[in-house]
């Protein structure tokens, strides 16, 4: 086993995982930016190096500084949580050449699966449905001009390096493809620093459902079954929870495509096959090669702990479990808690934390970096934590988190506790009645509580 890891991120995943090496007996490098010197990951681990300015491409996405501390503390592995540098072919490589391992899968498998338009062409070679659309990669815009006729309309122009939502664009009709096709690129651009897109469907009434893989060195591959993660607010995920109410015949084939899926990749470590569910029939849109947000409402229904997982199918370790060893037990749901202010368009709202409470309880769970006194920075992500509960059944599990977030005080910010309150009050969530149209759907009705 590793006796040293660097965390190569910030905020409540690099907590979450510092709390996972303590509890192996593993030491920890934190890195920061200058900005982010009071940090609660940066208390908490063991050591910590400052690797830059506040912009991420100064610090958090650095990865000769990132590298050099890792290699200056001694550090034998580096686990990069989400976002950044998670699903970074180049960084990968960087630390194979290094030496360090990389808590993850192979630089190889990134490149192929953490490329969007990649991954679609490998899964169409491997038998996985994916949602209707271009076959070959996007050359021109008279290329996607054809394509877009061939697919037809409504449409996405999604980006190929794409994530968390962005580089993607809805065309409803011909005359709106040309300015989403751009726009598309240029976010894309920007966002990524790479423009390549690629056009899918638009399915009207989807369910986003999702299957967590866990794959070790020795081609064992199991999924800890699936989360329904379809109340979204522009392509982002905002609750989640583990396991959806799909009838059970379409979750096993699906949990077994995804399986097959991560086979046929030669998959290793923690990962999420990401699917689309219309009217029985389902569809392969992403995959992401690293640990997620929601991994928590997973963890709490099956009792393993994902991050542990990861550190050891990257120390070498066999899978201590086979797919028909692994229980699931009750409901759980997670609230992303953002610094945002609903009332203002879901403005950011990075201020100090003049007070904080935080709920307790049986299987109540809160995930964050946030303490008395902390500046939230503008600088990243608008998330402060993550409340995770569980229940016996849903209805247990969404009168929980009611309570917890009714407990749940965070004095000084702005954020969307109540905005996540209006949604698990309304009768259609209660009646898991939703697809992911449906916050926007609602919006007007959902935002309608009184602040005080
Ligand atoms: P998840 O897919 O784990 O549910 P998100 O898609 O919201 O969660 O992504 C998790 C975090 O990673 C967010 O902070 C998001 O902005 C960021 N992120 C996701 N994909 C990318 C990417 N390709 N490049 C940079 N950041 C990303
Ligand atoms: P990201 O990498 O940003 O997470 P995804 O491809 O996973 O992008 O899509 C994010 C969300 O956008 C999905 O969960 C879904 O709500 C919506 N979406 C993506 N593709 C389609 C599609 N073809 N039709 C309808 N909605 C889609
Ligand atoms: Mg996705």
């Amino acid at each position: 086993m590793f006796q040293k890891i660097l965390v190569a991120n910030r905020g409540e995943i690099a907590v979450r995982i510092i709390r996972a090496c303590k509890e192996m007996n593993i030491e920890t490098v934190a890195v920061y930016s200058d900005v982010d010197k009071d940090s609660l990951h940066v208390q908490l681990a063991d050591e910590a190096v400052c690797i830059g300015s506040r912009q991420s491409k100064d610090s958090y996405l650095h990865m000769e500084n990132i590298i050099s501390a890792a290699i200056q503390k001694k550090a034998e592995a580096i686990h990069p949580g989400f976002g950044f540098l998670s699903e970074n072919a180049k960084f990968v490589e960087l630390c194979e050449s290094c030496n360090i391992a990389f808590i993850g899968p192979s630089s190889t498998v990134i490149e192929n699966m953490g490329n969007k338009a990649n991954a679609r062409a490998l899964m169409i070679e491997a038998g996985v449905p994916v949602v209707p659309g271009s076959d070959a990669k996007v050359k021109s815009y008279e290329d996607a001009v054809k394509i877009a006729n061939e697919v037809g309309f409504p449409l996405l122009i999604k980006a190929s390096a794409g994530g968390g939502g962005r580089g993607i664009k809805l065309a409803n009709s011909m005359d709106e493809f040309e300015r989403a096709y751009h726009m598309a690129r240029n976010e894309s651009r920007v966002a990524f620093n790479d423009d390549a897109v690629y056009i899918e469907r638009y399915l009207i009434h989807p369910k986003h459902i999702e299957f967590q893989i866990l794959a070790d060195k020795y081609g064992h591959v199991v999924h800890l079954g699936e989360r329904d993660c379809s109340l979204q607010r522009r392509n982002q995920k905002v609750i989640e929870e583990a396991p959806s109410l799909l009838e059970d015949a379409l979750r096993i084939e699906m949990g077994e495509c995804a399986v097959r899926a991560a086979e046929y990749v030669h998959y290793e470590n923690a990962g999420t096959i990401e699917f689309l569910v219309e009217d029985g029939a389902f569809y392969f849109i992403e995959m992401n090669t690293r640990i997620q947000v929601e991994h928590p409402v997973t963890e709490m229904i099956t009792g393993i702990d994902l991050i542990q997982e990861q550190i050891k199918i990257a120390a070498g370790e066999e899978l201590s479990f086979k797919q028909k060893d692994i229980v699931f037990d009750g409901h759980a749901i997670e609230c992303r808690i953002n610094a945002e202010d609903p009332k203002n368009n879901f403005a950011p709202s990075p201020t100090k934390v003049t007070g904080l409470h935080v709920p307790g309880g049986f299987h109540v769970r809160m995930d964050s970096f946030l303490y008395t006194g902390y500046q939230i920075s503008p600088y990243y992500d608008s998330m402060i934590g993550k409340l995770i509960v569980k229940g016996k059944t849903r209805k247990e599990a969404i009168l929980k988190m009611q309570s917890a977030l009714s407990e749940l005080i965070i004095h000084g910010v702005k954020t969307n506790q109540s905005f996540c309150e209006m949604i698990l009050r309304h009768p259609m969530v209660q009646e898991y009645q939703f697809d992911t149209k449906f916050l926007e759907q609602k919006m007007n009705v959902l935002l309608e509580y009184d602040d005080e």
